[in-house]
């Protein structure tokens, strides 16, 4: 497989593509990973993915995690140590918790996630990693029919060699060479600001007194934009909105920056050691496919969202997330080319949401900056934009809560449980279509989700054997792993009655979950099993077959 970017999404797929067996080609243009820390937050659901990557990956992210009160809440305020004209708490970064999650949400910097993905990648044995190899021109595998996929490279040697695979991974960032190749068009709105992004070291902590947060937006006549906390330990991230002509990293000089540093914390002697300056434009698009032929659109290559939402580079993986087994499967034979489509079926509803709504954080943001130095009457006062912008931070619906419906998923009738605000609240289900809950087994040693590998998973309740024997079953007939566990077996003791309501069966009950750990399809109990029913499932979920009798327990005939 040809993964074209070795960002953190591209990297990540390559892992994931390990994981299925697929060996890759990973070209990066860059001669190293990234030292400019860019995104900070890897969240939960992202953790969730990562704990698939093994216990010394998902070890080595949790270890650079920044200590407690540093990732919420969000504070608005004249400068660091000036006045606070208000916050959001921001449990999204905080994480929902044991009860939701086995996996914590890591908040530090995108350099060290990318090296220790980066490594991780090495250790599979499986991805070649290609730095300083940099993509020139897609050859082949725009269309489906094409008999696979082929690109030009340059290496930094200036030589140009061809490469061939069986598709492509495009995770070539927000100017994705691929994309353009290809013609697809990015739907949304467009370099609407330009920042500066400054890394630096200086003791603003010391200065606080001990009003720790995750983000500071700062408004004085001396600095707008906001200061990024990586490790509560010195170093330090900033955003400022600049005007085009100044999006220049030769006009903002490290002397600019110490001062504009020095404004924004309100210290006005403070030491600042400029590490780096990077420059990034915001935009909110997604783009119109993410498959085409045998192209796979991944991370900001397919959508790009304001930073304010702390979504980007976690939509990006999540989506990667959902795309990789599909891929390993199509390309391996086990599965039709259609369910690589409904990875876009499936992925652009968050994708969208998550771009307006970062939008809408942006724009709130601003108008609480305005709010309070205005001093207008008639607007808003900032208080009232902050109480309207409480999904900022708080986005535990669409990082757990999307329900997907598509031809992977067989409905069973059932809808998840509504809740407030679908955009920041959870609550767990495993509905077809749902991300399925976590529960813990064996004294909390291990998760529900740990149990979902690189093939389908079926969880039945205590009196559902029979499922276990159907399940072998559609392993032999579709040469794809169908793992089974039946709750209250010895290797799953504990929360037996959890597991039932969460998963909303019966004891003879059965869930077949997806290598994504989403749901695929629930006989809730009371139906025997025949031998062939978790086959027919999992052929239709594979879109191998196009008619097919309606498995048991679903209430969908698809012809
Ligand atoms: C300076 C900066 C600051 C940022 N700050 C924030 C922030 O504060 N908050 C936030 O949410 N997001 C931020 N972002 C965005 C965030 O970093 C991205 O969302 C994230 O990196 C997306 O990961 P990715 O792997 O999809 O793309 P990228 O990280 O962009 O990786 C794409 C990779 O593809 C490589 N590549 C591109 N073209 C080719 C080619 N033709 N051949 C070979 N390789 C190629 C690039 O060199 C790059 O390494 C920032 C981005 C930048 C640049």
């Amino acid at each position: 497989m040809i993964v074209v970017g070795g960002g953190p999404v591209g990297l990540a797929a390559a892992l994931e593509l390990a994981r299925f067996g697929v060996p890759t080609v990973v070209l990066e243009q860059r001669d190293s990973t990234s030292w400019h820390p860019k995104t900070r937050n890897f969240n939960t659901r992202t953790m969730e993915i990562a704990r698939g990557w093994g216990r010394v990956v998902y070890e080595r992210l949790r270890a650079v995690d920044t200590p407690p009160g540093w990732k919420s809440p969000i504070r608005f305020l004249t400068t660091a140590i000036g006045e606070q004209i208000g916050e959001i708490e921001s449990t999204g970064f905080e994480g929902p918790g044991a009860e939701i999650s086995p996996a914590r949400p890591v908040m530090s910097s995108q350099d060290l996630f990318e090296q220790i993905l980066y490594d991780a990648c090495a250790a599979t044995g499986k991805v070649d990693l290609r730095f300083s190899h940099e993509l020139t021109a897609v050859l082949g595998g725009s269309y489906r029919a094409d008999a696979g996929a082929a690109v030009e490279v340059k290496s930094s040697s200036g030589e140009k060699y061809r490469l061939d695979g069986p598709a492509i991974v495009a995770a070539d960032g927000v100017d994705s060479l691929v994309r353009s190749q290809l013609g697809i068009a990015l739907h949304g709105e467009k370099d609407l600001h330009h920042f500066i992004n400054c890394y630096f070291r200086a003791d603003i902590e010391s200065h606080l007194d001990g009003r720790t947060g995750v983000l500071f937006f700062v408004a004085s006549p001396n600095a707008v934009g906001v200061l990024q906390p990586l490790d509560a330990n010195g170093r330090w991230l900033s955003q400022i909105v600049v005007a085009p002509a100044e999006w220049s990293t030769e006009r903002f000089t490290p002397e600019r920056v110490r001062a504009w540093v020095r404004g924004a914390a309100g210290v006005s002697d403070l030491a600042v050691e400029v590490l780096s300056v990077g420059r990034w434009r915001m935009n909110a698009a997604v783009a119109a496919r993410l498959v085409q032929g045998r192209v796979v659109l991944c991370g900001d290559a397919a959508h790009q969202f304001p930073p304010t939402g702390g979504l980007g580079v976690n939509t990006g993986l999540q989506g990667m997330h959902n795309a990789m087994w599909k891929l390993a499967l199509s390309v391996r034979g086990l599965a039709g080319w259609a369910l690589l489509d409904t990875y876009d079926t499936e992925r652009r509803l968050p994708a969208e949401q998550t771009a307006r709504q970062s939008l809408e954080n942006h724009r709130n943001v601003g108008l609480i900056a305005a709010a309070a130095f205005a001093h207008d009457e008639k607007a808003m006062s900032a208080e009232e934009v902050i109480r309207t912008s409480r999904r900022y931070g708080n986005h535990l619906g669409v990082e757990f809560g999307t329900a997907y419906t598509s031809r992977a998923v067989i409905p069973d009738g059932s809808t998840p449980p509504e809740v407030d605000d679908p955009y920041s609240d959870y609550a767990p289900s495993a509905t077809p279509g749902c991300r399925a809950p976590h529960v813990w087994l064996i004294d909390q040693a291990l998760s529900t989700l740990d149990l979902f590998g690189s093939g389908f998973t079926l969880l039945t309740g205590p009196t559902g054997k029979r499922w276990c024997a159907a399940a072998r079953t559609a392993e032999a007939h579709t040469g794809v792993p169908v793992a089974s566990y039946v709750a209250g077996t010895p290797a799953l003791v504990d929360n037996v009655d959890r597991f039932l309501e969460l998963y909303g069966i019966e004891a003879d009950g059965a869930v077949l979950v997806r290598p994504d750990g989403y749901v695929a399809w629930r006989s809730r109990g009371d139906l025997a099993p025949d031998a062939g029913a978790v086959a027919d499932v999992v052929r239709m979920v594979l879109c191998r077959s196009r008619a097919s009798k309606a498995p048991a327990g679903s209430n969908f005939d698809r012809t």
